[in-house]
């Protein structure tokens, strides 16, 4: 059913509402979609018996229940069910196996991602997506991975100097990046080469807290996010300054420079047993004046910080490339703990640091939602909930969880119309984000039989061999 873009024109003026869909081709028809009788839960609040009418992938009004419908809409009854803003995966690595990532994330109700390292052929898909010649989620693609001499990632573009740093960022702008993806070694010379760089080129910067750099100070130069809660119990600990000391007095080989990286996280376990509340309201109160927020990826740091074999027999892995079992089970050796006393340590590590997020929460700071997906046991889409779990578990209320995944989104007119229809209220139970009824994104409505063909087509992808070279996890 269609109606023409004057009468939609019309019946907004009717409504005294804002004029949202473009005027152009007043006699075009256009499609119009009206969810009726939903409750809609967003960042601004909770709105029973609503009704929500969408055209041209925007929303174009929100009423009750009742609001009259411009004439030849498409009426969707769902009453009883609740409506939330398309979720967002803030830190995803895979966006180049658009035949696994895209689909997994839409049948997920995560309707954008920020894709942590970024190349060419990424930003080429990004923009095909939005040309609409490939269905996918919003891409904010970040730069390569950008890191100081002496990194533990292969593939790392390596900057030694501040010139070189500011070289990056330009080389990223050429590039298409949405932004700048910093790294564990940057030194602080160089990170504030990069910060100001950035600014010039109108580009922000985000990734790892530098392990030479304080976040509080990293915040200061202007970085936007930072990742994996890496760096916060340095900066929260009271015995900072020889934890910091200890840091810089680490031997480093060269050859192994994966050790290096355990031995600050084994400082950085052990500053949590030293946690000042007052150093982490001071940090809380700069990271919120600065707008720098936290993506923990809970996911994946459970994941580390757990047995190596715990969750290998994820029945999602039917979904990942075959030989993804085998390069997560190398990828683990390195990290996950062995020994009962190391393996009881992780776990109190791990709480610890959720414990520490929910307190940097409680104090104003945001949090982002974000999986690590291609990490091991992270997986694009579905693992967006498992998060949203975590960070409920680590003691967000689930309405804060439901920002967190959502970046706070407002169901309004004007708004993209990316929304997830679900059977529970993820308020009583944030595990209701799983029960999807319907995904609606780019003007198509996802129901279950539609999700279902998603999936079957992903476990055949999953099968072929056919995915370039995939670059080694980075968490
Ligand atoms: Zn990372
Ligand atoms: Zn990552």
């Amino acid at each position: 059913m269609t109606t023409t873009r004057r009468e939609v024109l019309g019946w907004l003026a009717g409504l005294g509402a804002a004029a949202v869909l473009a005027p152009s081709q007043a006699n075009a028809s256009v499609g119009v979609t009206a969810l009726r009788g939903v409750t809609l839960i967003d960042s601004a609040g909770t709105r029973p018996n609503a009704t929500i009418v969408l055209a041209d992938n925007r929303i174009l009004a929100v009423g009750s229940c009742d609001l009259p419908l411009p004439r030849g809409s498409t009426v969707l009854d769902l009453a009883g069910k609740f409506v939330i803003p398309g979720l967002w995966d803030m830190h995803v690595h895979g966006a180049f196996m658009d035949r696994i990532t895209l689909p997994l994330c839409l049948v997920n109700g995560v309707t954008g991602i920020r894709e942590m390292w970024g190349f060419p052929p990424i930003y080429a898909l990004r923009d095909r997506i939005e040309r609409g010649e490939v269905f996918g989620p919003q891409l904010i693609v970040g730069s390569t991975i950008i890191d100081g001499p002496h990194s533990t990632l292969p593939g790392a573009q390596i900057v030694a100097t501040p010139e070189e740093g500011r070289q990056a960022v330009r080389d990223a702008k050429t590039q298409g990046a949405d932004f700048v993806k910093v790294y564990s070694y940057l030194d602080r010379p160089t990170l504030a080469a990069i910060a100001d760089e950035c600014a010039r080129q109108n580009l922000t910067f985000a990734g790892h807290c530098s392990d030479h750099v304080a976040m509080g100070d990293a915040s200061s130069l202007g970085q936007r996010t930072f990742e994996h809660m890496y760096g916060l119990p340095l900066a929260t600990s009271t015995h900072e300054t020889q934890l910091r000391q200890a840091i810089a007095d680490l031997p480093l080989d060269p050859a192994n420079s994966f050790a290096w990286f355990k031995q600050v996280l084994e400082l950085e376990r052990r500053a949590t047993l030293s946690h000042s509340r007052s150093k982490a309201v001071r940090l809380a109160n700069l990271l919120r004046r600065n707008g720098s927020a936290l993506c923990p990826t809970m996911v994946t740091m459970r994941v580390l910080s757990s047995p190596a074999d715990r969750y290998a027999n994820d029945p999602r892995m039917k979904y990942m490339p075959a030989f993804y079992r085998d390069l997560w089970r190398d990828s683990l050796k390195n990290w996950a703990p062995v020994t009962p006393q190391e393996i009881r340590d992780q776990a109190e590590f791990f709480q610890r640091r959720q414990e520490q997020v929910a307190e940097m929460h409680d104090h104003g700071v945001e949090i982002l939602v974000g999986t690590d997906a291609g990490n091991p046991y992270s997986f694009s889409g579905f693992s967006v909930h498992d998060e949203l779990e975590l960070l409920v578990e680590a003691g967000l209320s689930p309405k804060a969880a439901l920002n967190a995944g959502t970046r706070s989104a407002k169901l309004q007119p004007g708004e993209a119309a990316n929304l997830v229809v679900l059977d529970g209220n993820p308020l009583k139970d944030i595990r209701n984000t799983q029960r999807i009824h319907a995904v609606l994104t780019r003007g198509r409505v996802l129901g279950a039989a539609e999700r279902a063909a998603m999936l079957k087509e992903v476990e055949k992808a999953s099968q072929e061999p056919l995915f370039p070279a995939v670059r080694t996890a980075c968490c």
